[in-house]
């Protein structure tokens, strides 16, 4: 069986059930037993064997859950949140057990950072549930830390696959194409929608896979398989730099990393490769 997603596992016991209780909370993260996520660069820190690295805590306020041991672990609020590609190199470097935690702290911080504010009356807002909220003092309206489901699908025709290249790909890279889905959409319409107007083909039987938190910023990656309706493409390349068809025996040969592939394949850490995965195991 293919490896599970990069960033799907269980990371750690959330404890929903103690982020109504702020006295729990705060005697937790004031207790010895208590850890706190070290940061570095504006990214949890990452130690040669692929670890996150942590300190005791010093009463920060976001509150990660329990892990397996039973020790409370935190993060405090960052200044600042780096972003570009030293970030995906990093994640070359995690542990994927640890990969779950990182993608909640990451996206966690971030959106304290980036939504401080009451999106509806403008004021300051205050944290609730151990960071698992914002709350408008002025107003009343609570605030929750977003995700952005984004659709990932490859498209199947006559035992060929689709993928395409982005602008900003390394060389010879292709991979599954994807789009956000937006509000009144289902996940299949939205799957549809996106080979429509990226590759231009019309797909039925579109079929969930797997998914996968995607913290740049706080993406769902929801990834899937649809059958597309013929082989003729048109390629929105606005969009996209170039988009094709793929032999099995090309995937194949692209995931085994052959040098003479007639692509590079999306790093372990992508979902995409996953579903290649999947694809062919199938
Ligand atoms: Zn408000």
């Amino acid at each position: 069986m293919p490896p599970e997603p990069f960033f799907a596992g269980p990371g750690l016991d959330r404890a929903d059930s103690l982020r109504a209780d702020p006295d729990r909370i705060r005697g937790l993260a004031q207790s010895g037993d208590a850890r706190e996520l070290v940061w570095e660069n504006g990214l949890p820190a990452i130690g040669d064997s692929g670890k996150l690295q942590w300190c005791p805590a010093s009463d920060p306020a976001l509150f990660l859950g329990i892990d397996s041991a039973g020790v409370p672990s935190f993060t405090a609020l960052q200044p600042e949140i780096a972003g570009g590609p030293a970030v995906f190199s990093l994640l070359g470097m995690l542990d994927s057990e640890d990969a779950p935690l990182f993608a909640t702290a990451l996206s966690l911080a971030r959106w304290h950072l980036r939504h401080r504010f009451c999106a509806n009356c403008g004021s300051e807002t205050q944290i609730v549930r151990g960071g698992w909220s914002r709350r408008c003092p002025a107003c009343s309206a609570e605030h929750f830390p977003r995700v952005d489901p984004v659709v990932i699908m490859l498209a199947e025709h006559d035992g060929k696959l689709l993928l395409g290249r982005q602008h900003h790909y390394p060389p010879r890279r292709y991979s599954a194409l994807a789009g956000f889905l937006e509000v009144g959409e289902t996940i299949e319409a939205s799957v549809a929608r996106e080979l429509r107007e990226e590759a231009g083909i019309e797909v039925t039987d579109v079929t969930y896979v797997a998914s996968q938190p995607w913290p740049f910023p706080s993406s769902l990656m929801v990834g899937c398989t649809a059958r597309s309706l013929s082989g003729e493409l048109k390629v929105d390349y606005g969009e996209l730099e170039d988009a094709r068809w793929f032999t099995r025996e090309q995937v194949a040969s692209a995931l085994g990393g052959a040098i003479d592939a007639a692509f590079q394949a999306p790093p372990p850490h992508a979902i995409a490769r996953t579903l290649l995965e999947r694809w062919l195991a199938s």
